[in-house]
């Protein structure tokens, strides 16, 4: 048997399995009024990054991404920089989307303005079908990151897809405490009025178990963008200091680095809480989306202090921490309570995840991995593409360990299931 057949054999196997999707920021299904243009349908995901990348201009990209201007005449903007960006993975998406959603082989004028009647919408007709046609039986979504949607939430009035868990969205509970105004606004949620530090710490420990009393599996924090992973152990003094300044006086803010030792004490304390509830962490690790940033800081080898320090709470890094390899294979390897996350890295570097599912195998107990995240927002199609290139990427990596006489097929499946359900649903204690 040669590679090819041996790969289409194990995929074909692969896609059968169930799988948990451990990352989206979705709601679920919307009621649609307005029809969507080919061109904006299909950059809705990362591939914007893409453009930017290639050069495209805000302008430019303000103008394919709106539904009212006619795909013939965003066409030469965009022929223009999808000649550019044609090969990246995140372009690739696109193009599974085109050919398996679409039927369509390639990306011209012709064939955009063929499927200009059949874009898809985010309904519950087209969730249901993609979903189930993709064997994903749970998503986990972090969405809650607005107050609002969050104190719908726990006072139980919103209304989500049947199969989304909600992660509780932490980034702002310590990242935003810079005035008097926000940390009001977060005391509102439970109308409370709030007078001290340890007002506040009981007030977020209170959202967060009301958060799981209402089913949410999980805490998500997603700092990296704008702060370093590196979290300080800072004395309550000086963390009080900084929160007492704005409290002391509404029209006092903190700016940053100032604010940096309270949002470290913070972190440290909400990990407590997360050990106390008894609920995973999931961090971003590794690439930021859109452009520009600062990698050094997302580094996942940065959180080691927290990592050592709440043995007892189960980390589920994100992002493969590309484009650090090394060092997550190491977190994974040395530390109980870390898990390898892939959601998002299969589509940003599909050859470093087939290299990452390889070493990881290799290096790190395989039940401390999960397999699949698609990290898109509304765009159910997007995620089974999404998906689609995990699987391959999945299969190159264990179809190389066969070949290598390190595992057998049977074993090969064995360990796809362990990455792409067990193990989610074991983490998060779900129930499939
Ligand atoms: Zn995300």
């Amino acid at each position: 048997m040669n590679d090819d057949s041996l790969f289409c054999e194990l995929y074909r196997e692969i896609e059968k399995l169930p799988v948990i999707d451990c990352h989206e920021h979705i709601l679920g299904p919307k009621e649609v009024v307005s029809k969507r243009e080919p061109i904006a349908s299909l950059i809705s995901g990362y591939i914007q990054s893409d453009l930017l990348s290639a050069g495209i201009s805000q302008k430019e990209l303000d103008i394919l991404n709106d539904d009212s201007i006619d795909t013939e005449k965003k066409w030469e903007i965009f022929e223009r920089f999808w000649k550019r960006i044609q090969f990246t993975a995140y372009a690739k998406v696109t193009k599974i989307i085109m050919k398996d959603i679409y039927g369509e082989e390639s990306i011209s004028l012709e064939s955009l303005l063929r499927i200009k009647d059949k874009v898809l919408q985010p309904t519950k007709e087209t969730y249901d079908s993609l979903l189930d046609k993709a064997n994903i039986k749970l998503i986990l979504s972090d969405i809650l990151w607005d107050l609002g949607t969050l104190k719908r939430f726990i006072e139980g009035n919103l209304s989500y897809y049947s199969k989304i868990k909600f992660l509780f969205s932490l980034p702002q509970f310590h990242n935003n405490v810079r005035s008097y105004d926000f940390v009001q606004r977060v005391g509102s949620l439970l109308n409370r009025h709030i007078t001290s530090l340890d007002d506040y710490l009981e007030l977020v420990y209170e959202l967060i178990k009301r958060a799981k009393e209402k089913g949410v599996v999980g805490i998500k924090d997603q700092s990296a963008y704008t702060r370093s992973l590196d979290y300080g152990l800072v004395t309550r003094y000086e963390a009080e200091s900084l929160f007492n300044r704005i409290l002391s006086d509404p029209r006092n803010s903190l700016g940053w680095p100032e604010a940096k030792p309270l949002d470290d004490f913070l972190f440290h304390r909400f990990m407590g809480f997360a050990r106390e509830l008894k609920l995973p962490v999931q961090v971003h690790t590794g690439h930021m989306a859109g452009i520009r940033n600062k990698i050094e800081k997302t580094n996942a080898v940065l959180l080691s202090n927290i990592l050592e320090l709440y043995q007892d709470v189960n980390f589920d890094l994100f992002h493969g921490n590309w484009p650090y390899m090394g060092e997550i294979l190491f977190l994974g390897k040395n530390y109980p309570n870390v898990y390898i996350d892939f959601c998002w890295v299969n589509i940003i570097d599909p050859i470093y995840s087939e290299e990452l599912y390889c070493r990881t195998l290799l290096t790190v107990p395989h039940t401390k991995v999960n397999g699949f995240g698609g990290d898109y927002f509304d765009v159910p199609e997007y995620i089974v593409s999404h998906l689609k290139i995990a699987r391959e990427n999945m299969t190159r990596a264990l179809v190389k360990l066969i070949r290598m006489g390190w595992i057998d097929e049977y074993s090969a499946i064995e360990i796809a299931k362990s990455w792409l359900f067990e193990n989610p649903k074991r983490l998060f204690n779900l129930e499939v």
